[in-house]
């Protein structure tokens, strides 16, 4: 996928160090309007659902992405996801400290964990979770490969033991034992 970039010469132009609340908002409509435009490309792939997003680094579009789960058969294949994987690799670093995302989509929890462990500053969303449950949700489950955010978000946020999926501690020494190994040899670096 192309890297689109909105570079600084096309936002709005700004009479002194502080933009208006308009120039503002048309500045990241821009930004928006390109997680929307990745979004509709799904209309015409196949094996893609109409979720888009895009990294922005110092109004500079760095990551884009689009949902394509069934396609790259990876159910974590988010627009969201994507959009970092894209621009991590791009930027090559896994840190997005103090970029935005925007995505047509208010994302999942594991698109929010996700952020949260790049660091994404600040999320843009378009369509609401309720939105996206209200059109697709009589989808035939065999169309498309759903997941129930609600249920999603709620079992995250569970400590191991009290999920409803069973979760078992085995070979805990071993397991310790290579993580000190190489903690150790890190500090020896
Ligand atoms: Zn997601």
């Amino acid at each position: 996928m192309p890297l689109s970039r909105i570079g600084k010469a096309d936002r709005p132009s700004h009479s002194g160090d502080v933009s208006s609340p308009r120039e503002e908002a048309i500045y990241q409509n821009s930004f928006m309007d390109r997680a929307i435009a990745l979004s509709k490309t799904a209309l015409s792939t196949p094996g893609t659902e109409p979720f888009g997003a895009v990294v922005v680094k110092d109004g500079v579009i760095v990551g884009e992405g689009l949902n394509q789960s069934l396609k790259a058969f990876d159910p974590t294949s988010h627009g969201e996801t994507e959009a970092i994987r894209d621009a991590c690799r791009k930027l090559e670093c896994v840190d997005l400290s103090g970029c935005e995302l925007y995505s047509s989509c208010e994302p999942c929890a594991m698109c929010v964990a996700t952020m949260e462990i790049a660091g994404i500053a600040k999320l843009y969303y378009a369509a609401s979770m309720k939105d996206a449950g209200n059109v697709l949700g009589s989808l035939p489950k065999a169309k498309r490969h759903p997941i129930d955010a609600e249920r999603l978000l709620a079992q995250c946020g569970l400590p191991a033991q009290e999920r409803d999926m069973p979760s078992e501690q085995q070979m805990q020494e071993p397991a310790v034992a290579i993580l000190e190994e190489w903690a150790t040899a890190l500090r020896g670096a």
